[in-house]
């Protein structure tokens, strides 16, 4: 088997065994990403000589049988949104096509810790905004499954380096489904954590009150093996929960006897494509059989989330990107007269449309005519979603329903008509509205031979459960080990 075709469970496994070395499996994933980062366009940076000379350090501890955790010496890709010192962290734009951080996010400092192996930074929408990675600055990802089509976004990199074994784990971010979407688009494995359990010190801030970063992997025990690694409190972080640090991998049972999923009727009507409501519904009969329980729930609430999330999202994201002005770091225009045309052709220069796009929504819900009627309502919104998922989960334990709408869709064809665009985020933001937590996973495949995803829907910190029903749900279906695009 060809060394890149391992899960990190399978290669840590192999790593101990002295089966194959550190090295090895780097120097493979490294050639993968030589031989296919031109057609996929995953990476906008590749980190060979430190990748190889912490392959080296690794292997030494391996061979003085040190004690390390799962993720020791297994390579990954990181999104461009989180800051590696030293290492351009460009967000996918040409603003930050120029920063160079000098210092780590927290989940960097724990990939140090956990003696990861860093391969790269992955490409991703610009500032993590769009749903099929069309805004990089540095050009468009390809899904491995059909290079005619969209990986998904905005962590669209993340995923599709997973699928076409580019990295054997990554970290994506999630602020709307980012990492859902792109995985369930791709045939991989993303998990949006419960607000506040991984560190946002040092993810570049798009939508503050929402982002998380998001394991994507190839199957269910790799995601809950990243979690180990990079959940836990930080004190950088004013938004990181002080929770007790779970072993996330002591969910991986095959059991859901007794365990009551809820179907939201609201998101198995309307534009689904036909095929990802029979598959997710396959699912679904799949865990009765294995002795949960199935009841139909109604979210009616729901219709709203995504008015909420683009009104709240590019509040934020209107605030949050006021630093980019030239002064300070990033890109700066070269010709101006005075302050505010450096300001203004910056900007202009900088940032691309859908960025664009944001900051004037954003600027316009935030403004005093229009604060109440948009801002301040959404807000208000929020809470009854919020409350709406409370009352769901008095009578179910977890909500299961498609990730997004469709499969992957081809390049270009939302592109013209934003608002096509943001549908495909219907069923992700009310978990990242609510704060809560869901996992995507491959639920078999359309009549094109795409993947589908299914979504797990977990009340806050409940991320043991989801990743028990998705565990048995691999498990019961031979999905253990993820799925091949073959390319
Ligand atoms: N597609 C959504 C957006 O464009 C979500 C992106 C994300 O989660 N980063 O806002």
């Amino acid at each position: 088997m060809e060394l890149t075709k391992f899960t990190v469970c399978q290669a840590a496994d192999k790593i101990r065994k002295k089966e194959i070395s550190v090295p090895e499996l780097t120097n493979a994933y490294l050639d993968r990403i030589n031989e296919l980062n031109k057609k996929i366009g995953a990476y906008i940076t590749v980190c060979r000589q430190e990748a190889e000379k912490q392959a080296d350090r690794v292997q030494k501890k391996i061979d003085n049988y040190e004690e390390l955790p799962i993720i020791a010496g297994i390579p990954a890709g990181v999104n461009d949104n989180i800051c590696t010192s030293g290492v351009l962290t460009s967000c996918g734009s040409r603003m930050l096509s120029n920063f160079i951080p000098p210092y780590d996010a927290t989940v960097i400092k724990k990939f140090s810790q956990n003696d990861a192996v860093l391969l790269g930074k992955l490409n991703m929408d610009e500032f993590a905004m769009g749903s099929s990675n069309e805004t990089s600055w540095y050009g468009q990802v390809k899904n491995p499954w059909d290079l005619e089509r969209v990986p998904g976004g905005s962590s669209g990199g993340a995923a599709a380096a997973v699928a076409a074994h580019m990295a054997c784990y990554a970290l994506g971010s999630d602020t709307g489904g980012s990492a859902r979407q792109a995985s369930s688009f791709c045939g991989v494995v993303g998990l949006k954590p419960t607000y506040g359990l991984v560190s946002r010190y040092g993810l570049v801030a798009f939508a503050s009150s929402m982002d998380q970063i998001a394991p994507v992997t190839r199957d269910v025990a790799d995601c809950a093996a990243v979690m180990n690694a990079i959940a836990g409190h930080d004190p950088l972080d004013s938004t990181s929960q002080d929770c007790r640090n779970e072993d996330y991998t002591s969910f991986l049972k095959n059991d859901v006897k007794g365990l009551k999923i809820g179907l939201p009727k609201e998101y198995f009507s309307g534009s689904i494509q036909k095929e990802v409501k029979e598959k997710v519904l396959d699912a679904a009969k799949l865990f009765e059989s294995l002795g949960a329980t199935i009841e139909e729930i109604s979210l009616p609430l729901i219709e709203y989330a995504l008015p909420v999330y683009y009104i709240l999202s590019s509040a934020e994201a209107g605030s949050n990107l006021a630093q980019y002005d030239g002064i300070k770091y990033g890109y700066r225009a070269q010709q101006f007269d005075d302050l505010v045309e450096l300001y203004k052709k910056t900007r202009s220069e900088g940032f691309g449309e859908e960025v664009k796009r944001r900051i004037l929504l954003g600027t316009y819900v935030l403004s005093s005519g229009n604060y109440d009627a948009y801002y301040s309502k959404a807000l208000k919104a929020k809470r009854m979603i919020f409350e709406e998922f409370q009352n769901a989960y008095q009578k179910v334990d977890i909500i299961l329903g498609p990730t997004a709408p469709s499969s992957a869709f081809k390049i270009g064809e939302k592109t013209v008509n934003p608002i096509d665009m943001y549908f495909n985020d219907a069923y992700t933001v009310s978990a990242n509205i609510a704060g809560l937590c869901a996992i995507s996973l491959p639920c078999g495949f359309d009549s094109n031979g795409l993947p589908v995803g299914m979504q797990l829907i977990g009340k806050p910190y409940d991320e043991g459960t989801i990743l028990k029903a998705a565990f048995t749900y691999e498990k019961n279906t031979g999905g253990n080990g993820g799925i091949d695009c073959g390319i």
